[in-house]
């Protein structure tokens, strides 16, 4: 198993090499999991955080002076958690999302597309 607590930026990195790297970094520099009511928190946390950037780039909210929105960022850590979660039960996110595509693309294979109201406006 490769260890990537430093990933090339610039290299090619697969769902399942970022699930590693997660993992690696949190049993060496992380110490351990921490417990998954705790993830769960850290979630609902993170989510909160890619709002409150958003409500300031994209919404009526302004900035306090100062205040560093990084979307790239907050994202990343919603990724990172999401991934401690999916390690910590055993969820291979690869296969995961592969069958959530599928299922996307099959039960709402017509569903958006006969949405009057997505061809009424352009939301950005
Ligand atoms: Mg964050």
């Amino acid at each position: 198993m490769r260890v990537m607590l430093m990933p090339d930026i610039h290299a090619p990195l697969t769902i399942a090499d970022a699930q590693r790297a997660v993992d690696q970094w949190i049993r060496t520099i992380g110490v351990r999991y921490f417990s998954p009511l705790t993830n769960m928190a850290v979630l609902a946390e993170e989510c909160g955080e890619v709002a409150r950037v958003i409500a300031r780039t994209d919404g009526e909210q302004s900035a306090k002076p100062g205040e560093r929105l990084d979307l790239a960022d907050e994202l990343a850590d919603l990724l990172w958690v999401t991934m401690a979660i999916a390690n910590q039960h055993g969820i291979d996110l690869t296969e995961a999302f592969a069958r959530n595509l599928e299922k996307k693309s099959t039960r709402d294979a017509t569903r958006h597309r006969d949405n009057p109201r997505l061809s009424e406006t352009q939301a950005n």
